[in-house]
């Protein structure tokens, strides 16, 4: 690892400062799951900062909350166990709790953070699909002040964010679920834990009686970024949901995605496990819908 140097500001405004004055030299660091593991790698692809500018002392960035107008700000500095244990999130979000508790072992979960899972842009991120489905927006802040951005137009490529390199995330803000609405996430991997997606699928249903009002697909490791399967869902919007009509969502999910192959799956088993998992995700989305 080259050297470094550490900077640990105790605001907002100072580590914008930090990363202001030092430019691309300089990388904002939070729990260091993804960022150490990088920097450690001999023939790194990224990188090697001279500052690193340390976010757990900036307060602006932690904790999760929750009110039922503006509905769940989740701080781009709240670890994955803070999010998996929230009681809100845990009733409300389903699919969001669900995601940060896949996020490697328990140790992990308590240093990795959502900010840092959502900035690193890896398209496996776990916490990135439950987020499209529940139509987050990234609360950005930079020297110029705020600006909100759709989640979705956040992630630009494989490791490559809308952020400007004296810009951070801030927080996450997630609308008020309505009412009749459950969600689900899993993932597919070929060990039990401790791997990262092969494919992600979040799907959130609204129902209006009999019938899904609001359909959200959300997909991760089957396109360059986290996506949303917005032909999927339109496919289910207005429909009574039946086994088929989930068979037929699910087949359109897994065209509309564009997998890669890797040593961890063909494009076709790729696909094939999107349909699988969509499947099953929009059950247990409407399982829940309906228990309320
Ligand atoms: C053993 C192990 C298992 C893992 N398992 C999983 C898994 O199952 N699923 C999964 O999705 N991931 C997994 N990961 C990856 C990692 O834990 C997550 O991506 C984690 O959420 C990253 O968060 P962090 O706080 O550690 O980020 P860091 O490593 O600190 O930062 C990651 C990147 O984001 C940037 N960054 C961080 N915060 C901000 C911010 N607020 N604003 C701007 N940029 C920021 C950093 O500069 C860096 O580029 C695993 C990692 C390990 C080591």
């Amino acid at each position: 690892m080259r050297t470094f140097e550490y900077h640990a500001p105790t605001s907002l405004n100072e580590a914008i400062s930090l990363l202001q004055e030092h430019g691309e030299a300089a990388r904002p660091l939070a729990g260091g799951t993804d960022l150490v593991v990088q920097m450690k790698e001999k023939a790194t692809k990224f990188a090697a900062p001279s500052h690193i500018v340390s976010l757990l002392r900036v307060p602006e960035l932690s904790g999760v909350s929750f009110s039922e107008s503006e509905g769940l700000r989740i701080g781009a500095g709240a670890t994955m166990s803070q999010v998996a244990d929230s009681p809100i999130i845990r009733e409300r979000y389903r699919a969001i709790a669900e995601g940060a508790a896949l996020v490697g072992s328990i140790q992990t979960m308590n240093m990795a953070t959502v900010g840092g899972n959502l900035c690193n842009a890896a398209p496996s991120a776990d916490i990135a699909p439950p987020l499209l489905a529940f139509e987050a927006e990234a609360v950005i802040v930079g020297p110029s002040g705020r600006r909100k951005l759709a989640l979705e137009e956040f992630f630009l490529g494989p490791g490559k964010t809308a952020l400007a390199a004296d810009e951070l995330l801030a927080e996450v803000r997630v609308p008020l679920p309505p009412p009749g609405m459950g969600s689900a996430y899993d993932r597919h991997t070929p060990r039990k834990q401790m791997d990262i997606a092969v494919v992600g699928v979040a799907a959130a249903l609204t129902m209006a009686g009999e019938r899904i009002e609001r359909a959200r697909v959300a997909l991760g490791a089957v396109a360059p970024t986290p996506v949303r399967a917005p032909q999927a869902e339109a496919a289910l919007e207005g429909q009574a949901p039946s086994d088929e009509l989930f068979a037929r969502a699910a087949d359109v999910s897994a065209a509309e995605c564009s997998p890669i192959a890797d040593l961890r799956g063909s494009a076709e088993f790729r696909r094939h496990i999107v349909r699988v998992m969509t499947k099953r995700m929009l059950r247990e989305a409407l399982d829940r819908a309906r228990s309320g």
